[in-house]
């Protein structure tokens, strides 16, 4: 299928121009713009939200059966489309068509999640403290939802803020990354087909610093649910709050895995591998810290070196490859800072640490792994987001825990080990949202919450049942029957 990005902008039903384009380039392949990209006016923001504040009332009245079809139906296309659609989303976002195929399946497993969700909405009922009187609670519509989301998941973090907002009854303005707009466009192209009326669903494309900022100062929105940085996160929050705005933010992380002493040396390297290296290591999930005991350090890192050094990079479309291209040129120039920084401050070059030149000219460079790496060196700190990770060798379990635990962030970590003691300790311990045991930190359900502590997340989690928190308010209702 073909787009006409120019006319990418979807508000009140209808496909729009911007007031300007935008280049969309491949990071496989420099050469190729996929499309020019409408950009939404400030104007064209306000419309939009207008549009959603008419229908979205009506919206939340639709029969429940109406609403499930209409989530049903773009789930259900997702899934049967999701070789071409993952295709265009690897194309513009640089990771193998293998991962944009299951990103987009993905997605389409949210939308058909929440479409059953539609009929659980079940309220509850309580005694009063005072005789002869009715108590009812029950849940409605947050009202219009501005979502906000990143360049990494392009379409399956817009898919787990999208498909709930509809569910519960929302409308819904979606500003997705300025990187990744073709995937939008596509996912809008199904939604605007699914049957939902005009107004409920809009897409506003452009930059975080015009169409971002229109929607996060708004005073007609009534929650944003935003994925993206730290940096941005605090100034969503900040313009919230002024307004009482609901907000829910998921933001960055600086996930540690834990290589105990007993680990199996087999899968304590295809975790680090799949967890570090899988999405080219932009994911919010990756295990950018890895934390070796003493006892298997030396023989972790050799096998983790061996296996690195058959990992494949290339072009999104080739055939057996592990690890596409970096996303764009800032986040390329901004990982060879980082490799240099660590160098200067004294790691190790276990492996990697170059640009690669392939056929087509993109945005390619090796895995890389540095060893003798401290925690408290800000590589060790700051979200690095790239296909980057650091070994950091503890004496004992006990500060291997306190290791993971220092940093700012909480979003995953991870530990291998074949003791259930040891798992048990760390599962407590561990001050992060969630947490895996001889499993990758990257990779997630997508019916059960998702979330991190600290400053990887503010507000209430996502997914499964436990998005009703942000998506919906509660109403207690009193009643003296006659
Ligand atoms: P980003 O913060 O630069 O941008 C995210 C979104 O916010 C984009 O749509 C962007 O245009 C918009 N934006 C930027 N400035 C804005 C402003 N002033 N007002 C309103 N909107 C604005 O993040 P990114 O580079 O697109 O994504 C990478 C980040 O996302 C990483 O930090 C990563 O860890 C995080 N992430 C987190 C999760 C999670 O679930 N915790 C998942 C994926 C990605």
């Amino acid at each position: 299928m073909t787009y006409n990005y120019e006319e990418g902008l979807y508000i009140n039903g209808s496909w729009a121009k911007g007031v300007s384009t935008i280049e969309n380039i491949n990071p496989s392949d420099i050469s190729d713009n996929i499309g020019n990209i409408a950009q939404a006016s400030i104007e064209q923001v306000q419309e939009a939200i207008i549009a959603a504040r008419i229908a979205q009332p009506l919206w939340e009245k639709t029969p429940l059966e109406q609403k499930l079809n209409a989530l049903q139906k773009i789930g259900d296309e997702l899934i049967q489309r999701c070789e071409e659609l993952g295709e265009l989303l690897a194309r513009e976002e640089g990771k193998s068509k293998a991962e944009g195929k299951g990103e987009i399946y993905r997605s389409g497993q949210f939308f058909q999640y929440y479409a059953a969700e539609v009929l659980r909405q079940i309220g509850e009922n309580a005694a009063s403290v005072r005789p002869g009187i009715d108590i009812e609670v029950t849940r409605e519509s947050v009202g219009v939802v501005g979502i906000i989301s990143p360049w990494n998941f392009p379409t399956a973090t817009a898919a787990w803020k999208i498909a709930p907002a509809l569910a519960f009854g929302n409308a819904v303005i979606w500003k997705p990354a300025n990187l990744t707009p073709a995937s939008a466009v596509a996912l809008t192209e199904i939604i605007s087909r699914s049957g939902i009326p005009a107004g409920t669903f809009n897409l506003v494309l452009g930059s975080g610093a015009t169409v971002g900022d229109a929607l996060i100062n708004s005073k007609d929105i009534n929650a944003i649910s935003f994925t993206g940085s730290v940096e941005t996160g605090r100034k969503i929050a900040i313009a919230t709050s002024a307004n009482f705005v609901k907000c829910q933010l998921e933001m960055g992380s600086k996930n540690s895995l834990i290589v105990a002493s007993d680990a199996d040396l087999s899968i304590a390297v295809e975790a680090a591998i799949g967890g570090s290296f899988s999405g080219t290591g932009q994911k919010c999930t990756a295990s950018s810290r890895l934390i070796v005991l003493e006892d298997i350090h030396d023989e972790f890192v050799a096998a983790l070196v061996k296996r690195m050094a058959e990992l494949k990079v290339g072009h999104y479309l080739e055939e057996g490859i592990f690890m596409g291209p970096v996303s764009d040129k800032a986040q390329f120039d901004s990982n060879f800072k980082w490799i240099e920084r660590t160098k200067e401050l004294g790691g190790k070059l276990a492996f990697g640490g170059e640009k690669l030149s392939l056929e087509k000219e993109g945005y390619y460079m090796s895995p890389t792994l540095f060893v003798d790496t401290k925690n408290d060196w800000d590589v060790n700190q700051e979200e690095v987001f790239a296909p980057m990770a650091c070994v950091i060798k503890v004496q004992d379990l006990d500060e291997a825990i306190k290791t993971a635990n220092d940093t700012r962030f909480g979003l995953t970590a991870g530990i291998i080990t074949s003791s259930l003691k040891t798992a048990s300790i760390f599962k407590k311990s561990a001050q992060s949202g969630c947490v895996m045991v001889n499993l990758p930190t990257a990779g997630t359900d997508y019916h059960v919450p998702f979330g991190g502590r600290k400053q990887s997340s503010f507000g209430p989690r996502e997914q499964g049942s436990y998005a009703k928190e942000f998506y919906t308010v509660v109403k207690t209702a009193y009643q003296r029957p006659y």
